[in-house]
């Protein structure tokens, strides 16, 4: 069979340990057979990056601006450990952090269902994507121990030197005092990334904050989102057939635990942080979220929401066997090719996207699996797979559909 051709190359970004060793495998086996892969190629890899002081993933993320898709293996963010086990010349930033200030993005990590693998909350039927605003509020925060009586006011200072004061406490004795901020220009993008998005992947989208609580800082989210919906989306949800809808963020919590899923939930930077971590886990496995950068000019970068497995790494290179988990890593290549396909028409990417995701899903619901899933399917005589034996696997699947 002719491979399938493409016009744009994908960006694509190499990664660290268990994950860059996926990469190859997943490339070799699922790609390069069944496509005539076309992709511009950055070595985000840390001895890399190392060796180019970080420029590669600078490159990355201007290639990305300009070709508009990209795929990206899981980067190491050098510590303390890192810097001698590199021998690295500085402790670089995170590649993700770099990435995504350059394209002034929004994430979106939603999981992967199957069969076998039941989420906690037994009524979530479809996948609950997790929106984060990545900028701000707590993340960026001033604080100060306060250790004893005295007057904590909040003074702005403008361009023209009038100042505007609020008390925050009278301290009668020790306490703390914490300055948080954030900016239009920045909730202005989250709220764009969100509604596209939304638009995108035909879902609901739900935003929630404490504006009744936070009549100025919450609610200056609140209003941002309700003036871009009104004004730039409403007409297009509406044809769309989704919706909008706002509401506290108690009462979100309370509705997701009794909803069936299928919606995006957009978070403020902490509530985000939280309730991802708590959504990813009621699913099942980090190893089966997905991750996407989109930025608010429409461009696209796919990943899988975990590390770069380092315990398994050290285990393979000692020789031993691992059971690494790939499923999020193929599906940010699938999720990769079907953007790319749909920007340049071709029909056929999005096609080998499907039907490859669907052979990743059969292959798991038919009872082989990596180590990670077989300790929480419910399915029964399961064969657990190394981490090359399950992608052959999926590859098997594949070509019996
Ligand atoms: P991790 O790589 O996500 O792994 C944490 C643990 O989760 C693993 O030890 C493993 O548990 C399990 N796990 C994660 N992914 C799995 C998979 N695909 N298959 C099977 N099990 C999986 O997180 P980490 O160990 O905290 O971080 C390692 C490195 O990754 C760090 O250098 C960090 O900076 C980097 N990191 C990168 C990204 C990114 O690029 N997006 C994100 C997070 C972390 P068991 O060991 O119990 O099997
Ligand atoms: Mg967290």
């Amino acid at each position: 069979m002719a491979k399938i051709a493409m016009k744009t190359p994908l960006v694509e970004m190499d990664g660290d340990e268990m994950t860059r060793i996926l990469w190859k495998m997943i490339k070799e086996e699922l790609l390069l057979p069944y496509i005539d892969l076309k992709t511009e190629y950055y070595d985000l890899g840390l001895k890399h990056r190392n060796e180019t002081n970080d420029q590669v993933t600078i490159d990355s993320a201007e290639a990305t601006k300009k070709y508009g898709v990209a795929v990206k293996c899981a980067t190491i963010t050098p510590n303390a450990a890192r810097m001698t086990e590199y021998d690295l010349k500085e402790m670089w930033k995170s590649p993700n952090g770099t990435i995504r200030a350059a394209l002034d993005g929004t994430v979106f990590r939603a999981p992967i269902v199957v069969k076998g693998i039941e989420p906690c909350v037994r009524n979530w039927e479809k996948p609950i994507t997790l929106a984060r605003h990545a900028y701000g509020d707590v993340y960026k925060n001033t604080e100060i121990k306060v250790n004893g009586p005295g007057k904590a006011e909040l003074v702005f200072t403008a361009e023209d030197g009038t100042e505007t004061r609020e008390l925050i406490h009278d301290f009668t004795g020790a306490g703390i005092i914490q300055g948080i901020h954030n900016t239009d220009k920045s909730i202005t993008s989250f709220a764009r990334a969100c509604f596209n998005y939304a638009l995108d992947t035909k879902q609901d989208l739900w935003f929630a904050t404490k504006d009744t609580i936070s009549k100025k800082y919450d609610h200056n989210f609140k209003d941002i989102f309700q003036d871009i919906y009104e004004k730039e989306y409403d007409e297009k949800f509406k044809a769309t057939g989704i919706e909008y809808f706002y509401t506290l963020i108690d009462d979100a919590v309370a509705r997701v635990m009794k909803a069936k899923g299928g919606f995006i939930w957009a978070c403020k930077n902490y509530d985000g942080d939280v309730m991802s971590d708590m959504v990813s886990s009621a699913f099942g496995s980090l190893a089966m979220m997905t991750s996407v950068l989109v930025s608010p000019s429409g461009v696209y970068e796919y990943e899988a929401a975990h590390g770069t497995v380092q315990r398994h790494y050290y285990k393979h290179l000692k020789g031993e066997e691992t059971s690494t988990n790939s499923v999020a890593t193929i599906f940010a290549w699938t999720g990769a090719l079907r953007k790319r396909g749909e920007l340049d028409e071709l029909p056929e990417l999005g096609a080998f996207a499907d039907k490859l995701e669907k052979a990743t899903i059969d292959t798991i619901e038919s009872g082989r699996m990596t180590k990670d899933l077989a300790l929480i399917t419910s399915l029964k005589d399961v064969i657990v797979l190394n981490s090359e034996n399950f992608i052959k696997e999926i590859r098997k699947t594949f070509e019996t559909l």
